[in-house]
């Protein structure tokens, strides 16, 4: 008799929620987290008084009735979290050098703005959203096909901009439809949401991610913490074991038995395993390569993973309303050419500038749950970073690897900061608290391949087929989530956790 029905490696979005829907159906569920807290990216950090998220700016979709929200009401945690709706007329601010253009809830108005923006390219912009409609509509019927070789040949005679799409880069389609550098850039300003340059991104991503924003945005109130914990509270509930500091080391399967182990020892057995850690590291590492097809494991170590990011935490006297900083994200941009921006900020040396950053402040969105000691706040200043400037301190642990690393760290801070103040004039004069983290944070706390921001890139050959998205991994009984599946987003990660929670049920039910 197994331990366990299920084992859930990992406590990001996608583990949580696989978690809470296996045990929802009445499954014994054990949760292993290999960090001292849980949630991955979802768990924050507090210090001097001040809480910063790690990987929660604003979520989509999560309107009552929306897609997020259905998935939450379906995990049985849609009130255990409240979502502060950010200003509708514009949360997402794009700055270029001539112009601003901010993203607005809903997708008429939005098209209408662009318009008012780009009145000569009226046409391309419009073409634009014709593809935009098509992609949009074959992207929700793929989750609907049924059935294997009929259903998927109906689905692309219905919908051939699928097929059209799946193998070009964004840029592809940027190019298609305008020669206007501006508007192109422009179509392409979220693109630090996925961490890729038009040149380079699926076009399935780079569409997924404005229909995600275009129902508005929001921000969980407390915090991503706040969102994370009603996933564990919904755990202890449904009767869920959960462990920190629980590493796990291998995954052997003996008879109809996975056996788990973690660095402390201690095997445990269970019918079925769901891991969240990334595929390249489940499969590649974990997974005893006896009983993994080889052709699974040559697609695991294909994968190429997402760049990274370098982070300021900041904690500051100024006051951000004040200066005209709102719950509206920015986005900085120094030029249009967003490809040759990406070539600076992502080149294996320490960058010379900071083409594009994002500024973010979680105490001006969330004002009510204490981010900041009365009269402070909290500002989350990010730019796209290489591995490899700081990959010679890998093997070092974290805060242990030396002043060589301190001081490229400060001097990057110092730069970004710098470079923010045109926001935010007089920062560096208030910093009453810093923090600065790399690519090897996120390796070191989340387990991230390479420090990667969203798991395996999304580039149109990692998209779709290319990752995971059936959840499985040719071993009976094993499961993956998490954004080695559907994609990076929290969105995507914990319906992949559900979806993955929903197949494992049923299998553990037959
Ligand atoms: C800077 C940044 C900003 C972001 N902003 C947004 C945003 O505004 N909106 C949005 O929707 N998305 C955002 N994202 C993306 C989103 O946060 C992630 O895609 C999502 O949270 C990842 O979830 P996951 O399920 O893949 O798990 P992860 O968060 O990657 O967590 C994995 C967990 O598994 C654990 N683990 C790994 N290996 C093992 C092992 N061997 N044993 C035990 N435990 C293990 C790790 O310790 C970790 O806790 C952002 C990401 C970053 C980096």
């Amino acid at each position: 008799m197994p331990d366990y029905d299920a084992i859930i490696i990992g406590s990001g979005a996608g583990g949580l929620s696989a978690a809470l829907r296996v045990a929802r159906a009445g499954f014994s569920v054990l949760v292993l987290e290999a960090m001292p807290a849980f949630g991955g990216y979802l768990n924050p950090f507090s210090q001097k008084g001040y809480t910063f998220d790690t990987g929660v700016h604003f979520i989509g979709k999560l309107g009552q009735g929306e897609s997020f929200w259905r998935m939450l009401h379906g995990l049985g945690i849609e009130d255990s979290v409240k979502f502060i709706e950010l200003h509708p007329d514009g949360f997402d601010r794009y700055v270029f050098p001539h112009f601003e253009l901010r993203l607005c809830k809903g997708k008429e108005r939005f098209v209408e703005r662009l318009v008012t923006q780009f009145p000569k390219e009226e046409r391309g912009i419009r073409k634009f959203f014709k593809v935009f409609d098509k992609i949009t509509e074959a992207m929700g019927a793929s989750q609907l096909m049924r059935g294997r070789a009929l259903g998927m040949l109906r689905f692309i005679l219905k919908h051939p901009a699928m097929v059209k799409y799946s193998r070009v880069p964004y840029q592809r389609l940027l190019d298609e439809v305008t020669s206007d550098k501006r508007l192109q850039a422009a179509l392409a300003a979220p693109s630090s949401l996925y961490g890729l340059p038009p040149a380079r991104a699926s076009v399935f991503t780079a569409i997924g991610v404005w229909d995600h924003y275009l129902t508005g945005g929001h921000y969980p109130l407390g915090g991503s913490g706040a969102f994370r914990d009603a996933f564990i509270d919904a755990l202890r509930k449904h009767g869920a074991e959960l462990k920190s500091r629980s590493r796990v080391v291998s995954i052997d399967k003996r008879g109809n038995e996975f056996v788990v182990e973690t660095e402390s020892g201690d095997p445990k057995t269970a019918r079925i395993v769901i891991s969240k850690a990334d595929p390249v590291i489940t499969l590649g590492k974990l997974v005893n390569s006896e009983i993994l097809p080889s052709g699974i494991r040559r697609k695991a170590e294909r994968l190429r993973p997402s760049e990274g990011v370098f982070y300021a935490f900041i904690g500051t006297d100024l006051d951000l309303p004040s200066l005209g900083i709102t719950d509206a994200n920015i986005t900085h941009f120094e030029d249009y050419d967003i490809n040759k921006m990406y070539g600076v900020f992502l080149a294996p040396t320490p960058p010379s500038g900071f083409p594009v950053f994002f500024i973010t402040s979680p105490s001006v969105k969330d004002p009510f749950c204490g981010k900041a000691p009365e009269g402070y706040h909290t500002i989350e200043i990010l730019t796209g970073a290489n591995y490899a400037v700081f990959e010679k301190w890998a093997n070092l642990p974290s805060r242990k690897r030396g002043e060589a690393y301190e001081a490229l760290k400060e001097n990057m801070g110092e730069r970004l900061i710098a470079a923010a103040e045109r926001y935010i004039p007089g920062l560096s004069q208030h910093l009453d608290f810093v923090e600065y983290a790399t690519p090897l944070s996120s390796e070191y706390w989340v387990n991230a391949v390479r420090g990667g921001s969203y798991g395996p890139e999304q580039t149109p050959d990692q998209i779709g087929p290319g990752r995971f998205m059936s959840f499985t991994a040719g071993i009976d009984g094993l499961f993956l989530a998490g954004s080695g599946t559907l994609g990076g987003g929290v969105m995507a990660c914990v319906a992949s956790g559900f979806l993955a929670g929903r197949k494992a049920t049923r299998y553990l039910e037959s």
